[in-house]
């Protein structure tokens, strides 16, 4: 073991389970669309949104895709465009492609049923350990604790857990406290109410900046609260640097009937926007106006800067528009893209900065 990674000793509070799960009855969240169900399509659709997604943001994205993919078949038997195209604006789009894949292996190896235990459920594509835990517990009432970054703050502070939490080796103890903590002998709905209890309390009261700690139901037994410390927690020491990247983006417009179209490239198959379809991507103004023919610089305009963040990138978009004289149909100037109508651009998988620019043009 590695100096200073020795486990410290923990004392787990009496009590803690069945005030959660009161607190949860009483104050808890109940209306959202994926409460109140036991389909673990429904519940596995939510928890994939939910990673790293804002509740507010989700609930605009989670009728729309059930409304054209209502089930795990139908989702498996959908082209990746269309996926792709439905999840556009919600980012990290490495969930979308596994979500695919694992409704295709729902479907081809388990016959459309999702697998009924923690343990197996997270054998599948794209779910990590936590969210395999949560569909558990929500849908067949396993007693299996979930272990996301808002619980491991409420559970990191509660105990005033005093290990690195960038950490692997510390992230598996406080799991196993976590465990530890699960209400004995619970049923179905005790482990519904205590799993959304955990998610709520640290979505609404333990939040990371000015927990609400005179509101919660457990501030008597936190161990941070009573030592004044709640901010102390949880421990992580390594912090995320940002690497800051610049992209021109070559808005190739062209007149067509009703309107314009625009060229668009797919992005490859794997790095940031990965499988989208985008402007013409240039690392610097120069190699994009190299591509520019002579007799058409002069309609080149600059628009502004764009700034978005990813979550290991800080992004300047430099999107450049250049609108071509009608006698440029037909052409295609630029490799493996196509032209596509301004107006149609609804069903197109794009990134969400990207979406926003065109729909401000
Ligand atoms: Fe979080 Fe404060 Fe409650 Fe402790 S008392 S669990 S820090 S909200």
């Amino acid at each position: 073991m590695k100096p200073g990674s020795e486990p410290v000793p923990v004392a787990l509070p009496a009590g803690f389970a069945a005030r959660l799960i009161e607190w949860q009855r009483r104050a808890g969240r109940h209306d959202l669309p994926w409460q109140g169900i036991r389909d673990p399509y429904r519940v596995w659709l939510s928890e994939i949104m939910l990673q790293q997604t804002q509740v507010s943001t989700v609930l605009a994205y989670y009728p729309r895709f059930l409304a054209r993919f209502p089930d795990v078949r139908s989702l498996a038997g959908a082209q990746p465009d269309e996926v792709m195209a439905l999840w556009s604006g919600l980012g990290y789009y490495s969930r979308a492609r596994n979500l695919h894949r694992c409704a295709q292996v729902v479907v081809v190896e388990h016959g459309g049923c999702f697998p009924d235990s923690a343990e197996s459920l997270q054998r599948l594509p794209g779910v990590g350990a936590s969210t395999a835990a949560a569909i558990a517990a929500f849908c067949f009432g396993e007693r299996v604790s979930i272990l996301d970054g808002n619980v491991r703050r409420v559970l990191g502070r509660l105990l005033a857990f005093e290990e690195d939490l960038a950490r692997a080796g510390p992230q598996q103890r406080l799991w196993g406290l976590a465990q530890a903590l699960l209400p004995e002998q619970a049923d179905a709905k005790d482990m519904v109410a205590y799993t959304q209890g955990l998610m709520d309390l640290g979505a609404t009261l333990c939040t990371r900046s000015r927990p609400r700690c005179s509101e919660c139901p457990v501030q008597d037994l936190c161990l941070a609260h009573a030592r004044d410390a709640v901010q102390k927690f949880p421990i992580r020491t390594r912090h995320l640097r940002r690497q800051s990247v610049s992209w021109w983006l070559l808005l190739w417009r062209r007149p067509a009937p009703g309107g314009w179209q625009l060229h668009l490239q797919r992005r490859p198959a794997s790095g940031i926007w990965s499988g989208l379809f985008c402007p013409p991507v240039y690392g610097t103004e120069a190699e994009l106006l190299e591509v520019v023919p002579g007799q058409w610089r002069e309609r080149v305009s600059m628009l502004p800067v764009i700034s978005h963040s990813l979550t290991h990138r800080e992004m300047r978009l430099h999107p450049v528009l250049l609108d071509l004289p009608t006698e440029s149909h037909g052409d295609v100037l630029l490799p493996d893209g196509g032209w596509v109508d301004c107006g149609d651009l609804t069903g197109v998988g794009l990134p969400a900065p990207v979406r926003q620019l065109l729909d401000r043009l």
